[in-house]
């Protein structure tokens, strides 16, 4: 893409004479070139479209003169551009901005490729476990799986019928959440807690990627 409007290709806009002419008594003044036209090249005036910022208009663009319903807007013929581009020998010109255009959408896909790997990443989960809690002491269990790894146990919640009923097998409900202290994917650490689960003989109800 060219950012600069002031030149084409290395050429100064101003020596390009790729302008769009209205024939006012064929225009009808529906105004589809002044909506269309990206560029703001016209204006509406006494119901004609008048291209005020004629030199905004794209070199090659001949859109609105497309689309309008009259035929009212003629361009010059494209031999005009093609002796430009051989005269002033732009194709080196656009062989740099072309390797510019690629470099830019490599990094913008890399980027995108960057945040998409981002946002798979879970660093907090949500597991509700419940059973039979009695004398299993998961909780000292839990504390010492987490102990010198990067996570932590945040809203804890235990939930039981009575603190003598728990002790006496009724089952309970347990609730809490993961997070990594270095803001990692929790994921391989939820597989040890299914398992830390598993062996005391309790039932993990869900586990939920926040
Ligand atoms: S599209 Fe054609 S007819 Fe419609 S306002 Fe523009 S010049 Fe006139
Ligand atoms: S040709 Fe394209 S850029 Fe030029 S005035 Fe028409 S719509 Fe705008």
């Amino acid at each position: 893409m060219n950012t600069d409007k002031k030149t084409w290709h290395g050429i100064p806009r101003e020596d390009i004479p790729w302008l769009p002419t209205v024939d006012a008594a064929a225009c009808i003044g529906c105004q589809l070139c002044f909506v269309t036209c990206g560029r703001s090249v016209y204006e509406m005036q006494d119901n004609t479209a008048v291209a005020v910022a004629a030199m905004e208009c794209v070199v090659g663009c001949t859109t609105c003169g497309n689309v309008c319903p009259t035929g009212a807007i003629t361009f010059p013929t494209l031999d005009s551009v093609w002796k430009l581009e051989r005269e002033h020998q732009i194709f080196r010109t656009v062989k740099k901005e072309a390797l510019k255009k690629h470099e830019r959408e490599d990094s913008l896909k890399a980027r995108e490729a960057a945040q998409q790997a981002m946002a798979k990443v879970s660093t907090r989960a949500k597991v509700e476990v419940a059973g039979e809690f009695g004398d299993k002491h998961f909780l000292v269990r839990l504390e010492e799986l987490i102990t010198d790894k990067p996570y932590d146990i945040v809203n804890l919640r235990l939930e039981v019928p009575t603190v003598k009923g728990a002790r006496q097998k009724a089952p309970s409900f347990m609730s809490f959440e993961l997070t990594s202290e270095n803001q990692e994917d929790v994921g391989a650490f939820l597989v040890e807690i299914a398992q830390l689960v598993h062996d005391a003989g309790l039932v993990l109800v869900s586990e939920q990627r926040l």
